[in-house]
């Protein structure tokens, strides 16, 4: 339901929990996070409101200049500390809106080449595909790609992997995405109040769009791989 990223060189835990809370307004059922540090991915997950994912934090505090965060609207499997995203497969890390159409048919090919699930979810089949098609493929990027050219659906996602950590990668197909430009730090939210406090400067996703966040910059193209030129808005209103 509502998705909040960043990178940069600020701690990213209080910029995302910040952000998720500017959109509880949607409602939500749970909430999760993921940094990376040192290569390796810690990720806090609780049912229920924020404050519970706070609770967990200060007790278990994590890390990371990059990192994802997610308020999840259950559509597929009960809302559970299970099912909350991020959902990790092997070095990759998702959290997503939307709705996978053929997740019942991705999930039953991954299980068949020996991928376990952990989750009655729909988006745990993305993590997964991901990881799958790593293996064909020679980056994290490349194995993105691959992977969504698979999905049918609605989708708005953000990725993170152990393998690259320094590059975060944002999707868009049927459900808003808005990326913002700092200084020397990049932003991702499902809507634009979560990361107005950061930025005004925006920049709105279309369907079929990627964005790779790597080494400072930020790369928007097609799913297929064309590069896209697109311009920021400056954004005036308050909330
Ligand atoms: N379909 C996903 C799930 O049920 C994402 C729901 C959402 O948009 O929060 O986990």
């Amino acid at each position: 339901c509502g998705i909040v990223g960043y990178t940069g060189s600020q701690e990213a835990t209080s910029i995302i929990v910040e952000g998720l809370r500017k959109l509880e307004y949607r409602g939500y059922d749970s909430a999760g996070i993921c940094t990376i540090s040192s290569g390796k991915a810690a990720i806090r997950r609780s049912e229920g409101k924020l404050a519970n994912l706070e609770r967990l934090l200060k007790a278990e505090p994590i890390k990371g200049s990059v990192g994802i965060g997610h308020t999840r609207w259950a559509t597929h499997g009960r809302p559970s500390e299970i099912n909350a995203h991020p959902h990790q497969a092997g070095s990759f890390v998702v959290v997503h809106n939307g709705i996978i159409e053929n997740y019942l048919q991705l999930r039953d090919e991954l299980k068949a080449a020996g991928h376990t699930f952990k989750s009655e979810t729909d988006t745990e089949v993305i993590s997964h595909l991901i990881e799958d098609r790593r293996r064909r493929t020679d980056s994290f990027e490349a194995a993105v790609r691959l992977a969504l050219s698979e999905v049918r659906g609605a989708y708005a996602l953000c990725i993170l992997s152990e393998q690259e950590p320094e590059v975060m990668i944002a999707a868009k197909y049927g459900a808003p995405m808005v990326v913002g430009l700092g200084e020397g730090e990049f932003f991702v939210a499902s809507d634009i109040p979560a990361i107005l406090a950061h930025t005004r400067s925006m920049v709105f996703m279309e369907d079929g769009e990627i964005a790779v966040f790597k080494n400072g910059a930020v790369t928007f193209s097609t799913v297929a791989g064309a590069l896209l030129e697109k311009t920021p808005r400056h954004i005036d209103w308050s909330p």
